[in-house]
């Protein structure tokens, strides 16, 4: 065949392949057009799971009449002009090729009226055929009408699942973009049902609603907010407690600057805040708000731009791991009213008062807890008691010297030789005496390798690893950084390294397992926090068995004194493994247990 150049049509349907994939992409690039136009108020409406209509109509600024067939023109935006603008992309999308991308495989109508303008127009598209602008009624704003998606690609067509299928992608698309943005509206009709109505969020008590309404009550009732700024980064939103885990990253939004984004740095950044705190093969569940100067992303690194890169990648692992694990450390007893005020923001929030629970709740909760524990190994689905998370609210202003007040209560009496039972001024607390003790000698582990440095032991035979020429040569670049964790290693040929020493606490461990993870975290995040993290699973190890056996006998001394110890450590609402190491039922619940004052 010669080289000729292809048909329009032919050119959008080949981009269609990257940007248009199925009902929900459809969705997803109309939301963010409309968004883009500043709506505050989004109405989707669908049809057989999008296949035969997806239709978005917004109250946002409008495109004029004479603009309507360039929007559907290729590589035509109103977004960037120039490339100095691409360096600082503010808007959602800028590359201008949705639109017709959307109309060569669909059948496309525009109906717009632009702010000011007195009348609306149409425009259409079928089978590349475009009719209008012709007169139509329409507010400021826009509606796109895509319909009998891939009717003319029937190759494509064939990769559509059932209209179920279709649907949850759908729902999906909606709901991230509805926790995108608080401040706008939206709506989903379905088969012209009304299945999701969302109003504009103003406050902290109706974006919390807005999460239930979308993810469920309970992440947010297992949740914590944060709001953290610093350095021209800053990161808010909602991390669940450890002891409300997932077994995938489901349950894992992340939007930098309003676009919602899946970024490995990101992802790796979450995983190790939690990797203390959380059991193996679980994972956490969090709503993450970055916002940075878009100068510092390039968010043209991906038709779907899904993918971003940043300009300083490790700057923004670091803030991000580091502003999750305080907030994670905040995890330990506190007392209910130092909760009430340090937290104002969830005060008047959405989730039921602990009071207003029923006393079967009450009841279960504490049989799930009994169940876990009979069971631990499992690491089952299961979540904090909601007594336990509503106690486990960091607190971020109120500092630490409210000694005189002891959240755990007093000690009085052990049972079965594995709960502590404390009474508190308003309640009960039990403490499970095994886990939180480890917990407790695990940090002081952490804390005292910390403070006298890296022990280091060299090895009485050097290890030899085989790894590819790429990795020896990152190896030798890094070897002075991997020396002051104690791990010092040389090149010994072109893809072997000799490891001469280990932290004295890893002295046993695989060496040369160490040494290639060590390398593959640092191709990936461009640094290795991997030493760290084998050395806190090893101290962790200790820790467990340093710690009090269940079914020894405490003294009330002993008992008071764990619990003390239990108030001033970091992470201590949760043991190593993620599991709850303690308790609450207030007089109110154990009244209404009781059925006293009904
Ligand atoms: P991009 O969003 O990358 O600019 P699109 O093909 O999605 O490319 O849209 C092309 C242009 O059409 C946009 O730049 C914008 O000017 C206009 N447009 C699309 N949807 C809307 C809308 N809902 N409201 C106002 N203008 C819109
Ligand atoms: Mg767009």
């Amino acid at each position: 065949m010669p080289i000729q150049e292809l048909p329009e049509t032919l050119v959008n349907q080949i981009a269609a392949g990257e940007v248009v994939e199925r009902p929900a992409s459809v969705l997803k690039e109309l939301l963010e057009n409309s968004l883009d136009a500043g709506a505050t108020r989004i109405e989707v409406e669908v049809e057989q799971g999008g296949m035969r209509l997806v239709r978005v109509r917004d109250d946002g600024s409008g495109i004029p009449a004479d603009e309507l067939p360039l929007a559907l023109a290729r590589h035509a935006t109103s977004k960037i002009a120039t490339l100095e603008d691409l360096t600082c992309v503010a808007s959602l999308g800028f590359r201008g090729e949705a639109l017709p991308s959307m109309a060569s495989v669909s059948r496309l109508a525009i109906t717009s009226r632009a702010d000011g303008a007195d009348s609306g127009s149409r425009v259409t598209v079928s089978g590349g055929e475009l009719t209008g602008p012709e007169p139509a009624a329409h507010p400021r704003g826009t509606t796109v009408d895509v319909r009998d998606l891939f009717y003319n690609t029937p190759a494509r067509r064939k990769f559509l699942r059932t209209e179920r299928t279709e649907l949850g992608h759908l729902e999906t698309v909606f709901r991230r973009l509805a926790l995108s943005r608080f401040d706008v509206a939206f709506q989903l009709r379905n088969n012209r049902r009304v299945s999701a109505s969302l109003a504009a969020a103003a406050d902290q008590a109706a974006r919390e609603r807005r999460l239930r309404d979308t993810l469920g009550a309970d992440f947010i009732d297992n949740a914590v907010h944060f709001d953290y700024e610093t350095g021209g980064l800053a990161l808010s939103g909602w991390l669940a407690l450890p002891t409300y885990s997932r077994s995938q990253t489901d349950m894992q939004y992340v939007f930098l600057n309003g676009r919602l984004i899946r970024d490995k740095l990101i992802n790796h950044a979450i995983r190790h805040a939690y990797r203390d705190v959380l059991f193996h093969g679980r994972h956490p569940a969090c709503v993450l708000y970055l916002a940075m100067d878009p100068a510092r992303v390039d968010v043209n690194a991906h038709p779907a731009k899904v993918e971003v890169r940043f300009r300083d990648g490790r700057l923004v692992h670091d803030f991000v791991f580091r502003t999750l694990e305080r907030v994670l450390a905040e995890t330990r007893p506190k007392a209910p009213e130092q909760r009430a005020a340090t937290m104002p923001a969830r005060l008047g929030g959405s989730s039921p008062p602990a009071q207003q629970r029923m006393a079967v709740d009450v009841r279960e909760e504490l049989a799930a807890y009994g169940a876990l524990h009979g069971h631990a190994a499992h690491g089952g689905s299961h979540h904090a008691p909601a007594s336990h998370a509503a106690a486990a609210l960091p607190a971020a202003s109120a500092g630490t010297g409210d000694d005189d007040r002891h959240p755990l209560g007093t000690a009085i009496a052990q049972v079965h030789g594995v709960y502590i039972l404390a009474q508190t001024d308003d309640g009960l607390v039990i403490v499970d005496m095994h886990a939180a003790h480890e917990r407790i000698v695990y940090e002081r582990l952490k804390a005292s390798f910390e403070a006298n440095g890296i022990a280091r032991q060299p090895l009485l035979v050097p290890v030899t690893v085989e790894v590819s020429p790429p990795e020896a040569d990152l190896a030798e670049r890094i070897a002075d950084d991997l020396a002051e964790l104690g791990l010092a290693l040389d090149r010994v040929g072109p893809g072997s390294l000799a490891v001469r020493e280990l932290p004295a606490v890893l002295i046993g461990a695989d060496a040369a397992a160490l040494v290639r993870d060590v390398l593959s975290d640092t191709r990936e995040i461009g640094g290795s926090q991997r030493v760290r993290a084998m050395t806190d699973e090893l101290l962790a190890t200790m820790a467990c068995h340093g710690s009090v056996r269940a079914h020894r006998r405490l003294s009330l001394d002993e008992m008071n004194a764990l619990l003390r110890d239990m108030e001033s450590t970091p992470r201590s609402d949760q043991c190593n493994h993620g599991r709850p190491t303690w308790t609450r039922l207030s007089l109110a619940e154990l009244d209404r247990l009781f059925l006293r004052g009904q």
